[in-house]
């Protein structure tokens, strides 16, 4: 005997799903970004390369304006940067601490490294023809943001979850870069 089917009830449309947003979104607000990004900042870096890096007093409004410029996906990467959201051998306590994974040597599978790892920022470079800059605060869109030093943070943060998540080797990055470059530089900011 085949069971007996009920018919679905009707569709309350967004009305569940927009009261359940608001329960969450009301326990999750913050009531002042910008200092929140910069607290947020120094435990990503570290006390003593925070002391050393150069924060101007409105940077965080000077880097949202940028991130309106350029595409959702290159504003997430910048901000999970800044606030330490890269899944390195040591923020995810893995078993195998790894070393960097461009090669340097005896340098750590780190974030503050990365920040700083010249092979990474050389592919990026190349790839998106665009001048990394020296300055640690400018690499992070912390001082100066440009639509182009956005999507150089952006391709660095891609470069390295990519071949980390697949378990490749340095040469999946470098045909990556390419591929990334033509994702996060010839297509046009969605706004
Ligand atoms: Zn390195």
């Amino acid at each position: 005997m085949s069971p007996s089917l009920e018919p679905l009830p009707p569709s309350l449309g967004g009305e569940v799903q927009g009261k359940i947003y608001e329960c969450f979104s009301r326990s999750e607000k913050c009531g002042d970004f910008a200092q929140a990004m910069s607290q947020k900042l120094v435990v990503t870096l570290g006390d003593e390369t925070s002391r050393s890096l150069r924060v101007p007093a409105n940077w965080v409004a000077a880097l949202l304006e940028v991130l309106r410029n350029v595409r959702p996906h290159t504003a997430s990467c910048v901000f999970k940067s800044l606030i330490g959201g890269w899944t390195t051998s040591a923020r995810m306590h893995e078993q195998i601490r790894l070393t960097c994974i461009f090669g340097c040597r005896e340098q750590p599978d780190e974030i503050n490294h990365y920040f700083v790892c010249s092979p990474l920022w050389q592919i990026a470079s190349q790839s998106l023809q665009v001048e990394a800059p020296l300055d640690l605060a400018q690499r992070l869109c912390i001082d100066k943001p440009t639509p182009d030093t956005a999507r150089l943070l952006a391709l660095v943060f891609a470069l390295y979850h990519f071949p980390k998540q697949e378990q490749k080797s340095l040469a999946v990055p470098l045909r990556l870069a390419q591929m990334l470059y033509r994702e996060l530089h010839l297509k046009r900011p969605v706004r």
